[in-house]
């Protein structure tokens, strides 16, 4: 047997990360964890260490860094601990690294996600934000780098899985009609539109089928996060928009399927737990056990799907007019919709008006070309200005 890979987890103490270590602790022939990164749970994170004994930690400060070494002083163990963007950088390429579980929320998980790109690492992409702000870019930067991309997003792993290997030809070429990306609709699906205007974020963050971070929670809710998987397959796939199809199923059961020009239509199922998808990335092309318990079709007994309404879900609407724009609307529309979930989340905005504030910012700034980062990080500064500035007239 060759020697266990090496791993790191960004953003190990996340809903994600926590997910991923499960799987990593079930087949410790196969990988060891290198590397594991929290940002405000540094007694969490700690607990992580000495479970998992990484070679590295990064915390975001020095002040972190001092809690979390003491803490690891205290249970004997050597962890190094580094510290902020930089540390994130050297735990994803470091040379000992195999492969880079991309489990950052929003924006902040770019730079450490694109060095593990860089340095060609097998790349497990679960922070969508990454790919969505710098699509092109990000996709060049795999290309160059020969770095294995792979899907953690259950949706987008799901059409992997029911793609042939050689898709990355073309979606045409391999007779692909189009992508049907599954949504479960989120605990607003029935809500009466005129009660939106009151639900609490505990509210939104209380989704049917899958337990998840709190800024996800919500983009489910609004359907931001269809908006942001819709962008996502674009690059992933190689499709155009019109060419990826949301449909609402409450069950959650589906993951997403591919429509074929002979009229096949393939899916793939499985119970809502991310495992599933994490246990097929790090262990593709082969397959191991993840911990999660066999579908049972006769529980579930029956699927149903609808068609999203726009009127209900503005930011479907406002991602898929970014997703035709392209360029910097992209960016613009993710760094929009992070500042307004995290002023909803505070208390600061209502609910509804999440979609106001992306569709200001996106109204107000023009697109613009983004052929390098520095073009990307001033679109998203931009927009956050634009956002901060709606929410100090209108919050
Ligand atoms: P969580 O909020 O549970 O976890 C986020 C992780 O990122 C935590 O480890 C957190 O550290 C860390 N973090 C937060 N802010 C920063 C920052 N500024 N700098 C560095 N690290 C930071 O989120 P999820 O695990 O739910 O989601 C992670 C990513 O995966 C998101 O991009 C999400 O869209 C994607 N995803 C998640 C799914 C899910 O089922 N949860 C499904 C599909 C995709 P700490 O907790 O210590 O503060
Ligand atoms: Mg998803």
């Amino acid at each position: 047997m060759s020697r266990p890979q090496q791993i790191t987890v960004l953003g190990a103490t996340g809903s994600i990360g926590l997910s991923t270590l499960d799987v990593i602790a079930r087949h410790p022939d196969r990988y060891q964890v290198f590397g594991l990164s929290g940002y405000s749970r540094i007694a969490e994170l700690l607990a992580l260490c000495v479970l998992h004994r990484p070679r590295v930690a990064v915390v975001p400060d020095e002040r972190a860094a001092r809690q979390l070494q003491a803490g690891l002083r205290a249970a004997g163990l050597s962890t190094e601990v580094l510290v902020g963007e930089e540390g994130l950088c050297q735990i994803s390429s470091s040379s000992e690294v195999d492969a880079v579980m991309a489990a950052i929320v929003g924006a902040a998980g770019l730079r450490p996600t694109l060095a593990a790109v860089s340095a060609g690492k097998k790349i497990l992409l679960a922070n969508k934000e990454a790919l969505v702000m710098t699509g092109a870019l990000f996709m060049q930067a795999v290309r160059r780098s020969g770095s294995v991309l792979l899907p953690i997003d259950s949706e987008h792993n799901a059409i992997f899985q029911c793609l042939p290997q050689d898709f990355a030809r073309g979606l045409a070429p391999v007779g692909v009609r189009r992508i049907l990306l599954t949504a479960s609709g989120g605990p607003f699906r029935e809500t009466p539109l005129a009660e939106l205007e009151n639900v609490t974020p505990d509210q939104a963050c209380a989704h049917p089928n899958w337990s998840m971070g709190r800024k996800i929670s919500v983009d489910s809710a609004s359907m931001m996060n269809k908006g942001l998987e819709m962008i996502e397959a674009c690059w992933l796939f190689d499709a155009r928009p019109d060419q990826v199809e949301v449909v609402i199923h409450p069950q959650s059961v589906i993951h997403s399927l591919v429509d074929y020009i002979d009229g096949s239509v393939l899916a793939q199922l499985g119970n809502p737990d991310m495992r599933t998808p994490i246990s097929n990335a790090l262990a593709w092309p082969e397959r191991i056990d993840s911990g999660v318990a066999p579908l049972d079709l006769f529980a579930v007994a029956r699927l149903d799907f609808q068609r999203p309404d726009e009127q209900r879900f503005p930011c479907l609407r406002l991602a898929r007019e970014a997703a035709m724009a392209g360029n910097s609307a992209p960016a613009m529309l993710n760094a929009a919709n992070e500042v307004a979930v995290a002023a909803f989340l505070e208390g600061r905005i209502r609910y509804p008006q999440i979609a106001c504030v992306i569709e200001d910012v996106l109204n107000t700034e023009p697109v613009t070309a983004v052929d390098e980062l520095e073009a990307v990080f001033a679109a998203d500064a931009r927009a956050r200005v634009l956002a901060e500035q709606w929410l100090s007239r209108n919050g």
